[in-house]
């Protein structure tokens, strides 16, 4: 699908904004998306601003230091030697895909004074593209992840595979709910997995009918990213 844009990005900000619920929160994906465009998504109400390169987050975060609430996600896949600066640059991040690389947060996080919030990225299906675990391995390493204390772990990320269906996708998302649940509940673990961060600009309103309570949209917003 692509996004040809129409209207200003405010207008379509508060387009999408009218049919969200309360309780989903709206993070702009910006990756390549210029800080001017960024400033206007800001106006239009935007606090919660998502970006898959640690390089490319701290050029734009210089530039906007002026705006003084907003909230950054890591949304991109991480690799271990950037993980200090990637607690450094944002408060949330998404795309924590493997123990390894939770346990080094862990460790890197034990002297900051907030806890960083981290969702653990998951397959539902096998998906050679995408990283994360798939279910049976994060249930081999939850009692692992369980106790990284430094870390707020409290949602699960997924992406699906790229061509399914609208019913293939809410099964997709409805097992990664179903997933967070099992978790939470579960008596001898203590994360309280209560976001869902699902749904980008083709399956979002599905993601919403499965309980996501995160939506990262890019193209929807900004249109087509150049490739
Ligand atoms: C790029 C990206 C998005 C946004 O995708 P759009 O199709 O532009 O809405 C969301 N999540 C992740 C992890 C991404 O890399």
């Amino acid at each position: 699908m692509s996004f040809s844009v129409v209207g200003s990005i405010a207008e379509r900000i508060a387009q999408i904004r009218e049919t969200l619920p309360d309780s989903v929160r709206l993070i702009a994906v910006t990756k390549q998306v210029p800080v001017e465009a960024m400033r206007a998504a800001y106006a239009a109400g935007i606090r919660d601003f998502g970006e898959s390169r640690i390089q490319e987050a701290e050029t734009k975060q210089a530039q906007l230091q002026d705006l003084p609430d907003v909230v950054w996600h890591m949304i991109g896949h991480l690799q271990a030697n950037k993980a200090q600066k990637a607690l450094q640059l944002f408060r949330w991040i998404h795309s924590v895909d493997d123990l390894k690389l939770a346990q080094r947060l862990d460790r890197l996080a034990a002297t900051s004074i907030q806890k960083p919030n981290v969702c653990l990225q998951v397959k539902i299906l096998p998906d050679p593209n995408k990283h994360g675990w798939t279910v049976s391995e994060l249930w081999k390493d939850l009692p692992d992840l369980n106790n990284c204390n430094h870390l707020n772990i409290c949602g699960l990320m997924t992406i699906p595979p790229v061509g399914l269906e609208p019913t293939e996708l809410l099964k997709v998302f409805q097992e990664t709910q179903n997933l967070a649940i099992k978790v939470q509940t579960h008596p001898e673990l203590k994360l309280p997995i209560q976001e869902l961060s699902m749904g980008m600009s083709n399956d979002y309103s599905i993601a919403i009918a499965a309980g996501s309570t995160m939506i990262r949209l890019g193209r929807i917003l900004f249109g087509d990213r150049p490739t």
